[in-house]
């Protein structure tokens, strides 16, 4: 098994390369970042100098996988045709900045079907990504990861069987892949804390949307219970699902090559992170697979 891939979501006050420095500067590996403004639908024209200095900041640093979350506001499940069409655009943006960037994956909540319900919501999604896909033939090197969500309120991504169907309806799949956050899945029902749940629901992964398509996995403790579907992630080890979980997310093989983030609470000095990945580092049998920034801690 290869070196893991350990990082946190980090600012880009500064610009969208800063956050490689802040990556860096905890001794992490991997990193997630929004390229504009999670907040606004419109952010500024992509800044060349950014992405060069990202560029060289990506090799200088040793960062080997990075990963963009897309807006809150973005929608594609909406029933209402105008805020469907802006997030469709949006989020067609947020593929286009990831793209110039170099970034090979897209963070995206599902939506919220907001009372139309499941069916139509999924086929609202997947006609969105198919009209994103159709108008961006040059952006194959970047794909959405729909994450699995809580399931608070009308929020779509419930359950693996949920994303499945979306995946099932978009016209080039391989376009398209899961990214699997602890404390979502774990709210939504999805028990994971001894060897065995782990196990079975390791089995409901390959039986659903298949390992293979989870293209990265948020690492976040869940300050609610299981099946509580409240959206509230707390620190490794602190949470309902305690250290034992992640223990058998960094031990699996398959998970090899996967990177896996923090979305934790934290300051401007990063000291929470520092200790959520001291904790995660320690759970990690083989020490030579726990990346050469966070070695010796
Ligand atoms: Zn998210
Ligand atoms: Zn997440």
């Amino acid at each position: 098994m290869s070196v893991l891939l350990l990082g946190a979501h980090m600012s880009i006050a500064g610009g969208v390369s800063q956050a490689l420095d802040r990556a860096s500067s905890i001794g992490s590996d991997a990193v997630q970042v929004f390229t504009k403004n999670n907040r606004q639908w419109k952010g500024p024209p992509i800044d060349k100098e950014d992405v060069a200095r990202w560029d060289e900041e990506m090799s200088a640093l040793h960062i080997d996988y990075a990963v963009s979350h897309a807006s809150y506001l973005i929608n594609l499940a909406s029933p209402k045709d105008d805020l469907w069409e802006k997030s469709l655009n949006a989020h067609k943006d947020e593929l286009g900045r990831a793209h110039a960037y170099g970034i090979p994956h897209v963070v995206l909540h599902p939506g919220a079907h907001t009372g139309s319900g499941p069916a139509a919501a999924t086929e609202r999604i997947a006609a969105a990504l198919n009209r994103i896909h159709a108008e961006t033939p040059d952006y194959t090197d970047t794909m959405t990861l729909l994450e699995i969500m809580a399931g608070q309120g009308t929020t779509m991504g419930r359950t693996f069987e949920e994303l499945q169907a979306i995946i099932e309806r978009v016209a080039e799949p391989e376009r398209v892949g899961v990214c699997l956050d602890t404390c979502h899945a774990f709210a939504a029902g999805y028990d994971f804390r001894t060897p065995e749940q782990y196990a079975d629901f390791m089995e409901i992964v390959e039986q659903t949307i298949g390992q293979a398509t989870v293209g990265c996995l948020h690492f976040n403790d869940s300050m609610g219970g299981l099946g509580s579907h409240k959206d509230r992630h707390q620190h490794i080890g602190q949470g309902e699902i305690g250290v034992e979980g992640f223990r058998h997310f960094l031990n699996d093989p398959r998970w090899d090559g996967v990177a896996m983030l923090l979305e934790t609470p934290k300051d401007d000095d990063l000291k929470e992170d520092v200790v959520n990945l001291e904790t995660l580092c320690s759970l990690v049998d083989d020490p030579t697979r726990i990346p050469p920034g966070l070695r010796g801690m």
